[in-house]
């Protein structure tokens, strides 16, 4: 049976004119949780009126729970598929109906378009892009979207194309440079920016604050992850309380920039490929997927070859050379492996 959401604030996400709740709810942690505990969190989020939903294919269980959780209820329901052709992304926005329980979705992405490359191809004729048209004609969506790491591709997107209503991108305090650029654009073109992993993947000491932070940017929804009641609570408290950040919290923010922006990976992999095959991204990366969903996600990657592409590392720099960011990336690879070594189910399934 519906019920009726408290209110919340809500902010119009670009020219979907979709009106949701200042944050959203992001899909990924619910799969690394029992079916009960998801369906709770999800269900309790909606209750306390969070109004949007993000998921997508590939977060496993993610989908096929949140439809389980919000049947009947009136809410904004974001998915994405990472298929590259106009088949492939119809037969997902199928999957995805019937995975959410639902006769239309409200907004489908281009799930990680990570590259030039990439973007070519769901550009193309008979590309993902053109299957989305398709399905959006036939009512079965009803916004597109597009998601990635890497801003320049994005934004390389927005600039070839008017059709992506949203943008969906890594935005936090600590990976701001997108103020810069792409938010610009975003104001510009009217697009709802969605900002992922607004709390840095929970490596903020202040996520409250963090996500606060977002709240103050342009055109841009936050959708922190969540799959604990208690997390729905202190993010649903944050959309609650006033939205201006005071000095005191400006400078704390400025102190967590500073802290972590030159130890923070930002997944755009343009440091790869090492000369000596140190799976770089896979390393920097693992840590975050393992805190926000458990160890099984980052095992389906091949752990042991992972963890063991390290050793092959020469300090050579190549990769600093590369990373946009100046990351100590040898040094954050012996950071992550000494993680890595501190749990103790990381065999592989
Ligand atoms: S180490 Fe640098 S270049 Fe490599 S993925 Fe992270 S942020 Fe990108
Ligand atoms: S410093 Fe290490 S990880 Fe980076 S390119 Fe050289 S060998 Fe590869």
């Amino acid at each position: 049976m519906a019920t009726t959401p408290t209110a919340l604030l809500t902010r119009r996400l670009g020219k979907t004119d979709l009106a949701v709740s200042i944050i959203g709810f992001g899909g990924i942690p619910i799969m690394g949780v029992s079916e009960e505990d998801a369906i709770a969190a999800v269900r309790h989020a909606h209750d306390v009126g969070i109004s949007f939903f993000d998921t997508a294919r590939s977060y496993r269980t993610s989908e096929e729970r949140m439809g389980a959780a919000l049947e009947g209820r009136r809410c904004v329901v974001a998915t994405k598929s990472d298929a590259r052709d106009a088949a492939g992304i119809r037969e997902a926005v199928d999957i995805s109906l019937r995975n959410l329980r639902r006769d239309t979705i409200d907004l489908y992405q281009l799930h990680g378009v990570n590259s030039e490359e990439e973007l070519g191809t769901v550009l193309a004729s008979d590309g993902a892009l053109e299957g989305l048209h398709h399905a959006r004609t036939e009512g079965k969506i009803g916004h597109i979207g597009i998601t990635g790491h890497r801003p320049s591709v994005l934004i390389e997107a927005l600039e070839q194309r008017d059709e992506f209503e949203t943008v969906q991108v890594p935005f936090n305090v600590v990976e701001s440079n997108i103020l810069e650029d792409l938010v610009p654009l975003c104001v510009e073109r009217d697009i709802g920016l969605i900002a992922m992993k607004p709390v840095g993947g929970g490596n903020f000491s202040n996520a409250p604050l963090a996500i606060k932070w977002c709240l103050n940017q342009p055109n841009t929804v936050p959708i922190p992850g969540m799959s604990r009641i208690q997390e729905v609570e202190q993010n649903a408290a944050v959309a609650r309380g006033g939205l201006a950040l005071t000095a005191a919290e400006r400078a704390e923010c400025e102190r967590m920039k500073s802290e972590l922006d030159h130890r923070t990976c930002r997944r755009c992999r343009y440091c790869e490929p090492c000369p000596n095959g140190v799976r770089i991204g896979a390393l920097l990366m693992g840590r975050s997927i393992i805190q926000r969903v458990g160890p099984q996600r980052f095992r389906q990657w091949g752990t042991r070859e992972i963890i063991a592409s390290a050793q092959q590392c020469t300090e050579c720099g190549e990769c600093i050379a590369k990373c946009p960011y100046d990351l100590p990336i040898p040094e954050l690879i012996r950071e992550a492996v000494a993680y890595y070594e501190t749990i103790s189910d990381l065999a592989e399934d």
